[in-house]
């Protein structure tokens, strides 16, 4: 259960400091935009709802969340009922999330995918460990081609239990320069190999949320931080915990407080104006 006691708690206490530091390093101004954050039901018990989202966003002064499906374990088989749910999340508070639609695809997913675009969700999130795929299958790649052929941006889960991700990746975004992928976590198991690889590809950006520290700072100290955008996983991952994350980073690594505006906000935000 989301209670408004839980965001206290990461904000005060033991947690007061920190979070102050976290409020005196954001650049005023700055609207935050959260790149990466679930709604609805997970197998394995988690879950997050539209106002628990919004308390949280409130909470932090998060002004935008790129929100989409958790693992659901009432998914039917094409995600519809869990990507209605982020869509319903959309309704009700338009300015302040932006929906992304979940996949399967092992399974027939033109429909969906047809009806998703059709409905006006704004991206699309594929998830190679839940749904067992690897990001060269055959089925993947015509589905980042679909993407790619109506800019339909795409995130992928690039994070935590993946194995490959550079060299299955890289001819799909050689074959299509223009698609927008943000890679989830920063392809955190590859992250040094991933920046070199995408370095001359501006529209693959590198997503913060739930990273090791060490990790962060070797992508802080590798890549333009234009290419940064931070998240922050919701429900696996608070507000709080990972501003102070990306902004610890950002600074040991050097990033300019210059460059805080694009990895806070505007290098995502200027994909969904
Ligand atoms: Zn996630």
């Amino acid at each position: 259960m989301e209670t408004a006691h839980d965001i206290e708690a990461l904000t005060s206490g033991a947690m007061a400091s920190i979070w102050s530091w976290v409020e005196t390093k954001i650049p005023a101004g700055v609207e935050v935009f959260d790149a990466h954050a679930h709604i609805g039901v997970d197998i394995d018990g988690r879950t997050m709802t539209a106002d628990g989202m919004r308390d949280r966003m409130e909470a932090a002064g998060v002004k935008k969340s790129i929100v989409f499906p958790l693992n659901d374990p009432n998914a039917r088989d094409d995600y519809s009922g869990p990507n209605d749910v982020v869509w319903s999340a959309y309704e009700e508070h338009p300015s302040s999330f932006v929906p992304f639609f979940r996949l399967n695809p092992h399974l027939g997913y033109d429909k969906e995918f047809g009806r998703c675009v059709e409905r006006g969700f704004m991206g699309l999130k594929l998830h190679p460990v839940s749904q067992k795929f690897e990001l060269d299958d055959p089925k993947v790649v015509r589905l980042f081609g679909m993407a790619a052929e109506i800019d339909l941006p795409v995130l992928i889960h690039a994070g935590f239990a993946m194995q490959r991700i550079v060299e299955p990746l890289l001819p799909t975004v050689e074959a299509h320069p223009g698609l927008r992928l943000i890679l989830g976590h920063s392809a955190m198991v590859e992250v040094l190999s991933a920046a070199r690889a995408f370095e001359g590809h501006p529209n693959v950006l590198f997503e913060t949320s739930v990273v090791q520290l060490k990790d962060l700072y070797e992508l802080c100290s590798s890549i333009d931080p234009s290419r940064i955008c931070y998240g922050s996983d919701i429900p696996y991952g608070d507000l709080p915990s990972t501003l102070h994350a990306i902004l610890a980073a950002a600074e040991a690594a050097g990033v300019p407080d210059g460059a805080l505006p694009g990895i806070l906000s505007e290098n995502i935000r200027r994909w969904f104006p």
